[in-house]
């Protein structure tokens, strides 16, 4: 078999030993003469792999005592409501910080959801220039762009735009903005576990499972457990998290065999060394690629300013439409997918997850020098 060299921006890339494992139990769990996924959630042998799984997070990124660990489903997409549900009080608000496309998402949710709620959601900053098709995001944003509310329940923003390709602190030049005292609320779906980070900086942390730890169907949330036990309870149940918090993730049936594959990918990661070097491994690959784009400048433009280029997604331009299509087709004949950009943005964006092999960008690099040369 020939693997792929697989650029997806998501569902994208796993790690193949992760996936190879999952092969070796696929029919027969520790054991048990039964798949992983034919398993009560409630029975001994799935329980492993979920306090396994949530162990990992916990070791990989030193997550405090303070923060509870969470498994929901619904995606990133979901928490974009939810979030709000539980952390605007009747009469509050909270501020979002706007970068790209995501952003923009998360927050007309958290409108629509403390709307119903007698809450708001209000912008406090945006980066985003030009109006409607055409608007553009081309870098994170400063103290210069805030406006922050003293009082507002949280700030959200996005720590990595995955269809900008916009990234928050990558340099030291462009860091996470300051608010304060006023939690911290982050979507870092796209950029999660590609690096330590302090846990301790965050009120809450997000990110869907499909970017770069593992299949579709979970969303991983690290939390303050004091955000929690404050939050709203005055919704359903099922979306209070609280609910998740109090049991341990098992309050209903959760997608087991998503979470068994995070395991997998996690118990990979570990093994690798860590974020430490998985971050090495990452800063090194994407220092190649826009190495070359920056070689060539004649034919490859990043639209992002540097400071804010993004290690998970790079984004460039190509001189014309025609060329991009060409590339994409070529790389596909050398077993490269995943490459064209988002259909908003066009273009080629390149995923360069934990997952994605050093090789594999070295082999687009190459395909990247010839194509310029010929033009
Ligand atoms: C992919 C993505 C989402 C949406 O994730 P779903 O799991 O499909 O809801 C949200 N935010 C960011 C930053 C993403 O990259």
């Amino acid at each position: 078999m020939s693997r792929a060299k697989n650029f997806n921006a998501g569902p994208a890339a796993l790690p193949l030993p992760a996936l190879q494992r999952a092969l070796d139990e696929f029919l027969d769990f520790s054991g048990s003469g039964m798949s992983v996924m034919e398993h009560s959630h409630r029975g001994k042998d799935y329980e492993a792999v979920h306090d396994e799984a949530i162990a990992l997070v916990r070791e990989l990124l030193s997550v405090p005592d303070a923060y509870d660990v969470l498994f929901l489903q619904g995606g990133a997409s979901q928490l974009f409501a939810q979030i709000p549900m539980n952390l605007v009080e009747r009469g509050r608000s909270a501020d979002y910080v706007v970068t790209g496309a995501w952003g923009d998402k998360a927050l007309a949710e958290a409108k629509t959801a403390t709307a119903m709620l007698g809450a708001g959601a209000r912008l406090a900053g945006t980066t985003g220039e030009g109006e409607g098709k055409d608007k553009r995001f081309v870098r994170a944003a400063t103290a210069k762009d805030l406006r922050l509310a003293p009082d507002a329940a949280y700030v959200h923003l996005t720590s990595n735009e995955t269809i900008h390709g916009v990234e928050y602190e990558v340099t030291p030049a462009r860091p996470f903005p300051d608010a304060g005292k006023v939690p911290l609320v982050v979507d870092m779906s796209s950029d999660f576990l590609w690096r330590p980070i302090d846990v301790s900086r965050f009120g809450l942390i997000y990110a869907g499972a499909q970017k770069n730890i593992g299949p579709s169907g979970v969303v991983v949330v690290i939390v303050r457990k004091d955000l929690v036990a404050a939050g709203r309870k005055d919704i359903p149940k099922i979306f209070q998290l609280r609910t998740a918090a109090d049991n341990k993730s098992l309050y209903n049936t959760p997608p087991t065999f998503g979470i068994y594959m995070i395991r997998n990918v996690l118990a990979w990661l570990k093994g690798l060394g860590g974020l430490a070097a998985m971050e090495q491994r990452n800063r090194e690959k994407a220092a190649k690629l826009y190495a070359v784009i920056d070689a060539n400048a004649s034919f490859y433009r990043c639209p992002v300013e540097r400071e804010s280029r993004s290690v998970m997604n790079l984004v460039f331009r190509l001189p014309t439409e025609a060329d991009e299509e060409r590339f994409v087709k070529e790389a596909k004949a050398q077993g490269m997918v995943g490459l064209k950009g988002h259909r908003s943005v066009g273009g080629i964006r390149v995923s360069a997850y934990n997952a994605v092999e050093p090789a594999w960008i070295d082999a687009l690099c190459e395909l990247m020098q010839g194509f310029a040369r010929r033009g």
